[in-house]
């Protein structure tokens, strides 16, 4: 017999032989002290009362789970998408935002320090921070403050103070590398918010847990709707996984649900411009956990390609390193054209223009083959306001 617990993360911080915590020593105290703690905290009631709280007058939860009628039709299957592009702020990342400055302010922490690569986690950040009164630091590559405007603007007029990451390519895993550092020169005062289900131990866990509240919600609005809490699949884009882990986790020990990953292809997996990380990575550690990483043959990082600013990482969370591993989901490879497809589509089916992100998700579906007595649930991670620089240049 299998464990229950086989899926989620043992105690050692590992999902089979993925996770750990791989951390320079000077980081360990800070990594420790959140580790033995953030379970008891998330326990405690009043924790629990003031998250749930949040979501709900806040960010605005439950999110509906909205059955799409016209894209129903057109694949002959029945469609429900979680909208998670209704959340505050447009995206599922506040949800994490949120249980992280609580617990931030549970460990008597009054500083944040947070990495970003598009904006719209250091945007996510900044708004908690704002809401809760706390310091707000968040670092951003050079290259990214540039093509990423907006989002700069919105994190200064939330009261952050953005600071370029001058260093390697001047993007994302550079931004986190400076972040870290940061963070090891304050060990007492600030805590660190990661993004996605990424990280050294307890962060995949922790923010796994964060955003578990979407697929608790998909159970009980699909038992509303259709009698059965279990849809047959669930569908989510992957960029580090958060918003997956969050779709899937209540999912994960039922397994008449086929959970089902939507990778960023770029320009598609053999064209050198990809972020496949499942399709074109290796086993090894990025920052701070064993996962699976797109990497040269002596192990140097390799720059990802992806049209959507969230899933151009180069990486996975361990978590869905191991359900690739073990199979218990399955994994498909998206371009940016049928991506872009995919949010022309819903755009004129259903009324909603999606987060790039999210398209990749929704592009699932020409390849799926779900039957007509099935039902789906598509993960909408994001709204496609900001993306429509990038939508403008398809517009027809
Ligand atoms: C950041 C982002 C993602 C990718 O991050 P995950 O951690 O994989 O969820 C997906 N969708 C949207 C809208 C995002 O902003």
């Amino acid at each position: 017999m299998i464990a229950p617990e086989i899926y989620n993360v043992n105690e050692k911080g590992y999902y089979g032989q993925f996770g750990g915590a791989f951390i320079p020593e000077m980081l360990y105290p800070n990594v420790e002290e959140l580790r033995v703690s953030y379970l008891s905290i998330m326990a405690e009631p009043s924790f629990k009362e003031e998250f749930e709280a949040l979501l709900k007058d806040y960010v605005g939860r439950p999110t509906p789970l909205f059955l799409a009628k016209r894209l129903s039709e057109k694949y002959n299957t029945t469609i429900y998408l979680k909208r998670e592009d209704l959340c505050h702020t447009g995206a599922h990342k506040v949800n994490n935002t949120i249980g992280q400055i609580l617990m931030a302010k549970r460990l008597g922490k009054h500083k944040i320090v947070a990495e970003t690569g598009a904006g719209q986690h250091g945007v996510a950040t900044a708004t908690v921070c704002a809401l809760m009164g706390l310091e707000c630091i968040v670092y951003m590559g050079e290259i990214d403050i540039q093509r990423q405007a907006p989002n700069v603007a919105r994190m200064k007029m939330l009261g952050a103070k953005v600071v370029p990451a001058t260093s390697g390519s001047k993007t994302l895993k550079d931004a986190t590398n400076e972040a870290m550092r940061h963070w090891i020169n304050n060990p007492v005062d600030t805590h660190y918010i990661i993004g996605s289900v990424v990280g050294p131990h307890p962060y995949p866990d922790m923010v796994a847990r964060f955003q578990s509240v979407i697929s608790e919600e998909i159970k009980w609005q699909l038992k509303e709707k259709t009698g059965k809490t279990n849809p047959d699949y669930v569908i989510a884009c992957v960029g580090g996984g958060s918003n997956a882990a969050g779709a899937f986790y209540h999912f994960l020990h039922d397994e008449e649900t086929k959970l089902i990953a939507a990778e960023a292809a770029g320009h598609g997996i053999s064209s050198g411009l990809s972020a496949a990380t499942t399709f074109l990575g290796k086993p090894g550690v990025l920052h701070g956990s064993r996962s699976i990483l797109m990497q040269t043959e002596d192990g140097q990082v390799v720059e990802p390609h992806s049209i959507s600013a969230g899933l151009d990482y180069p990486g996975i969370g361990p978590m869905h390193a191991h359900l690739f591993e073990s199979k218990r989901a399955t994994f498909f490879d998206v371009t940016d054209d049928e991506a872009i497809e995919s949010a022309m589509e819903l755009s004129l089916l259903e009324g909603i223009i999606p987060a790039l992100e999210s398209s990749h998700a929704l592009a699932v579906l020409p390849k799926l083959g779900a039957k007509p007595d099935e039902v789906v649930v598509i993960n909408l991670s994001g709204r496609g306001d900001k993306d429509l620089e990038t939508y403008q240049k398809y517009i027809k």
